[in-house]
């Protein structure tokens, strides 16, 4: 599994990869908006397609929902859609439901409030069928 961390906090960035680490064969970083879009974009573009994004909501530079329509957008330009878009869990410590509505409008596919433990992550990764 190809993973994306998008996450501006240092020690959330650290619990997350401690998490993620044990699950996955290779994980990119991305500290905000920008670097985010960028690594999603390259990732189409040289066909080297992520399978989950971990997606924070307060970010620099660029906003987690934002970047929801804009990986979709890029998505969409290459064909990519239903199942075989990329899984995106929005992981946030904003749990209202404003929020989580504009997320699943926006085509999340799964919504973790911080804080999480392992176990809620396992949890949604297996609801999205990334692991078993
Ligand atoms: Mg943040």
């Amino acid at each position: 599994m190809n993973v994306l961390i998008v996450e501006d906090d240092a020690v959330s960035r650290k619990l997350i990869e401690m998490l993620i680490k044990p699950l996955v064969k290779k994980y990119d970083l991305a500290k905000d908006g920008l670097i985010a879009l960028d690594f999603f974009n390259k990732s189409i573009d040289e066909e080297n397609r992520y399978d989950l994004v971990l997606l924070d909501i307060m970010l620099p530079k660029m906003d987690g929902q934002t970047l929801l329509q804009e990986f979709r957008k890029k998505e969409k330009t290459k064909g990519i859609c239903g199942k075989n878009s990329c899984k995106i869990v929005m992981v946030s410590a904003l749990g209202d439901a404003g929020n989580i509505m504009e997320a699943f409008k926006n085509q999340c596919d799964g919504y973790l409030t911080k804080p999480y433990n392992k176990k809620q992550l396992i949890e949604e990764l297996k609801k999205l069928e990334l692991i078993s």
